[in-house]
């Protein structure tokens, strides 16, 4: 029998969080960012559960946008990154990857390849990570002409470095300065808005939003969970509950004792750990969830292991099946807990963990 440490995946959901994407991004479209093997959901039934309804999907790298077409799914996939090598172009002009051009090295190797892809410029507006400055842009733009592979720019993207934080200025900032930058080229096409960016009130998404965690049922915004923001959780991740025991005052459990009961506390050792990319930093109060009812971790969390407090829950028994994302704790908690955020939370679940399918349901609409 294998262990019962599973992340059960809800497709409808995913279907669910990308409808409500494609709502807040209207008038603009929103191509499906699912990089990252979608982020920790399994990269292929990902394209397969959205592509009926999603126009187009991004991804990091060539690897990742080669899943998708082993998956059986034929649509446009937009390589964020560009080519990360020569042959990253020729593969990108046969499968049909629109590129995400950022560097001269990258127009170098465009100009030198046999068969052109269809490609965006990456613009940088303040990001300061990948990208044309604005003020290059006309000059790139004639260099294309001069050769001809400007016939297969899309357009233009870009990319908010504080669009989680609804107070910050930043955002509005990084719009202008993209909307002047490509104000010369009003037919082609623009790219800008994370997830973050779709909960941002009168936020301009241009042509194409990009949104990925969002889709994953995870919160983008700062200070809000995915729930408060109408997203479902796509991933639940399960446990079993190996054990049962009572402590008595002054005792404590797992490495370090790093905590102790006050009073006699009834307690459960769940089987999930850092091993399975459960985080170690997750400490004493984060919540869980068993037999209808919250509960907290209590000391540290080992690799295979971790401990519980059972005092919420007189009625759990050993094999009861414990959540510790999901429907009932958003990862949002969890990672809040951890210190670090959803999206880390649900890329780092390691391979020992079997994702389990469900798409029974199509979400609500
Ligand atoms: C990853 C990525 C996104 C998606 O970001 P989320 O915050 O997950 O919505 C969008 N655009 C680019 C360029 C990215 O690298």
């Amino acid at each position: 029998m294998p262990r019962k440490t599973v992340a059960r995946i809800d497709t409808g959901a995913l279907r669910h969080n990308y409808r409500l994407a494609c709502r807040l991004a209207s008038p603009a479209r929103a191509m499906a960012v699912i990089k990252a093997d979608g982020y920790g959901h399994g990269i292929r039934e990902v394209a397969r559960a959205l592509a009926d309804v999603a126009p187009k999907f991004a991804v990091a790298s060539i690897e990742e946008a080669l899943a998708i077409r082993e998956a059986g799914v034929d649509h446009p996939v937009v390589l964020l990154q560009g080519p990360h090598s020569f042959e990253d172009v020729a593969t990108s002009a046969r499968e049909g990857f629109e590129m995400v051009v950022h560097s001269d090295y990258q127009l170098d190797w465009l100009e030198q390849a046999p068969a052109t892809p269809k490609f965006w410029l990456k613009v940088n507006t303040g990001m300061n990570r990948l990208g044309f400055a604005s003020a290059a842009l006309a000059q790139v733009m004639a260099r294309l002409k001069d050769h001809g592979a400007g016939e297969q720019v899309i357009g233009f993207v870009t990319h908010y470095a504080c669009a989680d934080d609804i107070s910050s200025g930043f955002t509005d900032k990084q719009t202008r300065v993209f909307a002047e930058a490509v104000v010369d080229w009003p037919a082609l096409e623009k790219s800008a808005g994370n997830s973050a960016a779709h909960f941002l009130p009168g936020q301009p998404l241009f042509d194409w939003s990009r949104p990925g965690i969002m889709l994953y049922g995870a919160s983008p915004t700062l200070g809000k969970t995915g729930p408060e923001l109408g997203l479902e959780a796509v991933m639940t991740l399960e446990a079993e509950l190996t054990a049962v025991r009572t402590l008595q005052p002054g005792e404590s459990v797992g490495y370090g004792c790093s905590w102790a009961a006050e009073q006699e506390t009834r307690m459960g050792i769940v089987g999930i750990g850092y091993g399975d990319g459960y985080p170690r930093h997750a400490g004493t109060d984060t919540p869980a969830w068993v037999a209808g009812s919250r509960i907290r971790l209590i000391g540290r969390v080992s690799m295979d292991m971790l401990a519980v407090d059972l005092t919420n829950s007189p009625a759990a028994r050993p094999g009861d099946t414990v959540e510790l994302w999901g429907r009932h704790v958003s990862v949002d908690e969890v990672a809040q807990h951890a210190g670090t955020i959803g999206y880390e939370l649900l890329t780092g679940i390691t391979a020992r963990v079997p994702r389990l399918y469900d798409s029974s349901g199509d979400g609500p609409v």
